[in-house]
């Protein structure tokens, strides 16, 4: 678990690696807090006629670059701490992949498991209502994050429609198709880690059918990457969900995997079920073992702190690739640098999911769609370019997080200099 407040942690080590690079203390300054956070109380009324209160959240962290753009999670751990740290790195995020967006993030805390379909279209419909003067496709646009998903942004869409008596499908993205979604976004952010990793084993040689991955959180991002990195001949030993991980060194299959987790909606029913795994010897270890693993690549894919000062001496992987917003603390940093391990950071790695994004809101507002070939094309040059950027950035005293972080920071720094006081001073959209 997270040991320390996650906003401290994200903003600490934006300050070292900004001083570290030169950046303008200004503009660091600029970037030690979020422009404007709306939190709400959002009713929900339930099945049994009783009403209950969320707290919501939205968080508009900097737009310097342009209007912001950031998910919405639904999970009970939710915190306004949690959001601002989310909020300040999809700031970071869109910078290294040079997209025209500054960062957001919005949440609301609570377990949609625990709601009925009903419940949870009126806990979104509610959430947009709340949020309906502070989102908008030239303000801040909202997208799915963990446990929202596109039939949740529909719902929020057609809200904000109702509300504003518009069409506006660039208000949010991750829509389903027919509500003017993006073909190639459900796959996104995997798909883009999946081309990070790629570029990666090119520059260094990285044998793929040598490799082995575990996985933790095979949820959306988590199964994508699987899937496309066993394409490529890597062997996926291990993957995990909320209710523990299993371990195969014989390999599994992500599609069956997969196929076994909608029947039975989590990995545990795979493990006794007639699947996949039952072809293959495997062991059920829990979250914490699979983070330890003897393999070559770790993909932590499911939630922010995972590995930290306590645990970081004991990764045994020779590569991490965070395809989850923070999944390693800023104490971590440098025992995993030390031991030679080498950090892909979240701000590139998952990229791919904002960047698509991205392409869902300009088709929207030019009124056309693009065939997944164009969107998949348009997805690897985006990505390779900024690998290759972060790339040229690292020297031996500057881990991939730090050149990743110089790349980004190098940007907002000229935008808001150029901006002058204006863009100091904005309050971002009159909030
Ligand atoms: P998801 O809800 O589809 O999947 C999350 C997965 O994590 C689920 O399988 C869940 O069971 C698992 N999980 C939850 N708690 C866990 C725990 N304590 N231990 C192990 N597994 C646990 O969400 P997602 O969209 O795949 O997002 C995963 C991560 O990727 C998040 O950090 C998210 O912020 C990040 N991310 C997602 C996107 C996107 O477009 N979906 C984009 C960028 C970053």
């Amino acid at each position: 678990m997270a040991s320390r407040d996650v906003f401290e942690d994200a903003l600490e080590r934006l300050e070292r690696i900004g001083k570290e690079a030169g950046i303008d203390p200004q503009v660091i300054a600029a970037l030690q807090q979020p422009r404007a956070v709306l939190t709400a109380s959002v009713p929900l009324r339930m099945h049994d006629g009783s009403t209950r209160y969320v707290t919501a959240y939205r968080c508009r962290y900097n737009d310097a670059l342009g209007p912001t753009k950031g998910g919405i999670r639904f999970h009970p751990d939710v915190t306004r701490s949690e959001v601002q740290a989310l909020a300040l790195w999809m700031t970071l995020k869109c910078a290294v992949v040079g997209i025209p967006y500054g960062g957001a993030k919005g949440g609301a805390a609570v377990d949609p498991k625990e709601l009925t379909p009903m419940e949870l279209e009126r806990l979104s419909r509610g959430y947009m209502r709340a949020m309906a003067d502070f989102v908008g496709p030239e303000i801040d646009i909202p997208a799915p994050d963990v446990y929202t998903n596109a039939r949740i942004m529909g719902w929020m869409a057609d809200e904000y429609e109702t509300i504003h008596r518009v069409k506006a499908p660039g208000v949010i993205t991750g829509k389903p198709i027919a509500l003017g979604g993006s073909l190639g976004r459900d796959e996104a952010t995997g798909r883009g880690a999946y081309l990070v990793i790629r570029r990666y084993a090119e520059r260094t040689g990285m044998d793929p059918t040598k490799t082995r991955v575990a996985i933790q959180g095979f949820g959306n991002a988590g199964y994508h990457v699987a899937r496309l990195l066993q394409q490529d001949g890597y062997l996926i030993v291990a993957a995990s969900d909320s209710k523990g991980a299993i371990y195969s060194p014989a390999g599994f299959d992500p599609e069956s995997l997969q196929q076994r987790k909608l029947e039975s909606r989590n990995l545990e029913g795979v493990y006794c079920a007639g699947s996949v795994c039952e072809l293959v010897e495997h062991q059920r270890i829990t979250n914490e073992e699979l983070l330890e693993l003897d393999v070559d690549l770790l993909v932590p894919a499911a939630l922010e702190g995972v590995i930290h000062e306590g645990n970081a001496p004991r990764i045994r992987a020779k590569t991490i690739a965070e395809v989850a917003n923070g999944p390693i603390e800023s104490s971590a940093d440098e025992i995993l640098h030390d031991r030679g391990i080498v950090v892909l950071p979240d701000v590139l790695v998952n990229a791919g999911g904002v960047t698509v994004s991205y392409f869902e809101w300009v088709q929207n507002r030019q009124g056309l769609a693009w065939t997944l070939a164009e969107v998949r094309n348009r997805l690897e040059t985006i990505m390779n370019d900024a690998f290759d950027a972060m790339w040229n950035d690292i020297d031996e005293h500057r881990t991939a997080r730090a050149a990743a972080y110089a790349v980004a920071l190098r940007r907002i720094e000229t935008a808001v200099l150029s901006g002058g006081d204006a863009a100091f001073f904005s309050n971002g959209g009159g909030h």
